[in-house]
């Protein structure tokens, strides 16, 4: 099946759920993500530096702790002035991208944010936004005023549990959204959360051939983390091992798609970002928020580096990087579509 996933970039849903679900072929699943990875994208690693700008959100989702009905967590919001400024030190550190998230702040208007958007095009970087669910025409506002990216995980494909897990958001807007995304022209980011409750391994098998069938160009997933201030305190929670897997099956899939190791797995394995980065991963993205708002930025807890400098930051991966016989890519890191026969 590896073997085939390799040459042919497909698989079945039945296929994918005995990949998914034994640790046997792990290592060899992982070193043919690794051959994919650099046969379509090459040796080159993006570095996208994550400002985190609000943790002000007006939804509920359960498993996260920005949402609106967490009393325990400290909201911060950034000012316009504050959010440049951590771009234009994003770009000081050498990085080529920003990626702008937050929860979803009614505070920032499409007024305000169309005026970042423009202030930090300036310095010439591509923008990631991260700011949840949107209308067309502020989608469109945002892109006319220079953002190149959107990422918006599905979270989960299982309708059911994705309303059950987003109580009050709808499984067909963010379909929609999505839709919305691509035709205007953004490169579409999306993912999923590993391990939530009620989450079957048939269910992450049809989180895979949605990303492939939507081809995404970025595809971020990360293990669910319980959060003490939310409801689902006390369950399990996704594994690294489990995460791994599905970065690799990913790659294998959609092999010239952006592929982060994300932050979240760093939390479950102390080397997590290295090890994804050899099973299929070709990004990852250090924080560039600086102080006290790292902390209070607590969508899971036990996060990483809460106490780093962005400069700490960006060297401890360039280091990371090179160990591994990679380097730091030197452009914006758009998807670029190949075809390798
Ligand atoms: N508000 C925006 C962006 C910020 S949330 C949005 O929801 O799209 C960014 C991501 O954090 C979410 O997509 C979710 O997948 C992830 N996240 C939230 N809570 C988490 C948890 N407890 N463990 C792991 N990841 C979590
Ligand atoms: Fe808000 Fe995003 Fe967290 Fe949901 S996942 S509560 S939208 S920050």
């Amino acid at each position: 099946m590896i073997e085939k996933a390799e040459k042919k970039h497909e698989l079945s849903k039945q296929e994918l759920v005995v990949l998914l679900q034994s640790d046997a072929g792990e290592a060899e699943l992982a070193a043919a993500a690794d051959r994919v990875r650099s046969t379509y994208i090459g040796e080159a690693v993006h570095l996208r530096g994550l400002i985190e700008f609000s943790n002000i959100c007006r939804q509920n989702c359960m498993y996260c702790g920005l949402r609106r009905d967490n009393k325990q967590i400290e909201r911060y919001r950034l000012s316009e002035m504050e959010i440049i400024d951590f771009a234009r030190k994003a770009k000081g550190y050498g990085y080529k991208t920003v990626v702008m998230q937050s929860g979803e702040d009614s505070y920032f208007s499409v007024e305000i944010m169309t005026r970042i958007v423009r202030e930090i095009k300036k310095l010439d970087l591509a923008i990631t936004l991260s700011i949840g669910e949107k209308s067309y025409e502020e989608y469109k506002a945002y892109r006319e005023a220079g953002a190149d990216r959107y990422l918006l995980r599905i979270e989960t494909t299982d309708k059911d549990l994705y309303e059950k897990m987003d109580p009050g958001m709808s499984f067909a807007n963010r379909i929609r959204c999505l839709k919305n995304l691509k035709s205007l022209g953004y490169e579409v980011g999306t993912g999923c959360l590993i391990g939530l409750p009620g989450q079957t391994i048939a269910s992450l098998a049809d989180d895979l051939l949605f990303f492939k069938a939507i081809d995404a160009d970025m595809v971020g997933i990360g293990p669910f983390i319980p959060n003490s201030d939310t409801p689902l305190w006390g369950s399990k929670g996704g594994t690294f091992a489990m995460s791994r897997r599905f970065v690799a099956l990913l790659r294998l899939l959609l092999p010239d798609a952006n592929i982060p190791a994300t932050t979240a797995m760093e939390t479950l394995n102390p080397n997590a970002r290295i090890i994804v980065l050899q099973s299929g991963a070709n990004v990852v993205m250090p924080n560039v928020t600086e102080g006290e708002y790292r902390r209070k930025y607590a969508l899971y807890p036990g996060k990483i580096c809460v106490a780093d400098t962005p400069a700490q930051c960006r060297s401890c991966m360039g280091g990371k990087i090179a160990q591994i016989g990679r380097h730091v890519s030197s452009d914006k890191g758009f998807r670029r579509k190949r075809v390798v026969f």
